[in-house]
């Protein structure tokens, strides 16, 4: 029986179990995926305490704080500096990030190709979704946060890596440039069971800008109900979902032919039940 879980609190909302153990019984492969609620602080007792995991999912709010309880880190986690999925080869705790080719892969099932985005947040995920973007096609990233020292630290390190694109952090959403932007990105847990809002919408948006958010409980945010008011094309959190889950089975199983095996389709149906 291989071992497989996710860690995080809060945790009770994660849909990964359901999810993972769809697919792992779907695939006929003798599995448990399990939600593990572990506190901020708790992290390394916890790692000491699960050796028998042969692999798991990393969640709000630890993305970044595991990295220093990992033996090996992939090129991809050491660049974003966040790991979102944790494969033990062989005693050692090898750290990935598949949060961030998640997140492409959902925006180029769409063919969306964005120059100006806005991304609010500035922690693990919005971590994996700047570097995504930067790699990708946008050439100018605006970074608002709650905590404005953390959007500043992260503009100035993706600066380092991304010389050649514009790159700010701001903290007056009303100065973010909305004039021009086609992508906003929520990447902070505002919106999840609540009817809050990330970051204040204004009265109108451009034509085709799409507002995207993480948050997948409930499925249609308050952001994304006000992004439809405005016109705006919208995408929710269980696209990223499904595809970063897809990345984590890749490594764990070391199966690269899992596209062809497990249709989104399906997984976006079965998902969409669970809520
Ligand atoms: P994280 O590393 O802990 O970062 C949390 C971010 O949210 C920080 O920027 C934090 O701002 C901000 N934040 C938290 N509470 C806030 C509040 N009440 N008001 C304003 N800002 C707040 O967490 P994470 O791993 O990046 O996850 C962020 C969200 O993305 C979670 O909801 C997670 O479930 C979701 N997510 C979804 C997917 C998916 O596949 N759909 C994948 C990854 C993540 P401060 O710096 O001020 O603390």
């Amino acid at each position: 029986m291989i071992k497989l879980g996710i860690i995080g609190d809060p945790i009770a909302h994660s849909l990964s179990p359901a999810l993972h153990s769809f697919v792992l019984n779907n695939l006929s492969i003798v599995a448990e995926y399990r939600a593990y609620r572990v506190r901020e602080g708790e992290l390394k007792d916890f790692l000491s305490a699960h050796s028998e995991l042969a692999g798991f999912n990393v969640t709000i709010p630890h993305k970044e704080r595991i990295l220093c309880y990992l033996d090996r880190l992939s090129p991809e986690a050491r660049l974003i500096g966040a790991v979102n999925t944790v494969k033990n080869e062989h005693g050692a705790l090898v750290g990935y990030n598949t949060d961030s080719v998640g997140f492409l892969r959902s925006l180029q099932a769409r063919s969306f190709a964005p120059r100006q985005a806005i991304l609010v947040g500035a922690g693990g995920a919005a971590r994996a979704v700047a570097h995504a973007l930067l790699q990708y096609t946008v050439t100018a990233l605006s970074i608002y946060n709650r905590t404005p020292e953390r959007a500043l630290k992260l503009a100035e390190e993706l600066r380092q890596h991304h010389p050649s694109k514009t790159i700010s952090a701001e903290n007056n959403p009303a100065a973010l440039p909305w004039d021009c932007v086609d992508l906003i990105v929520n990447a902070t847990p505002v919106g999840m069971k609540d009817d809050a809002l990330p970051v204040p919408l204004p009265a109108r948006l451009p034509k085709n800008a799409l507002v995207y958010d993480l948050v997948y409980n409930p499925l249609k945010t308050k952001l994304l109900l006000e992004a439809e008011r405005r016109g705006a094309q919208i995408i929710d959190g269980l696209d990223m979902l499904i595809y970063q889950a897809i990345e984590s089975l890749k490594i764990w199983l070391s199966r690269s032919d899992l596209d062809a095996q497990i249709g989104y389709d399906t997984l976006r149906r079965f998902l969409e039940e669970q809520l």
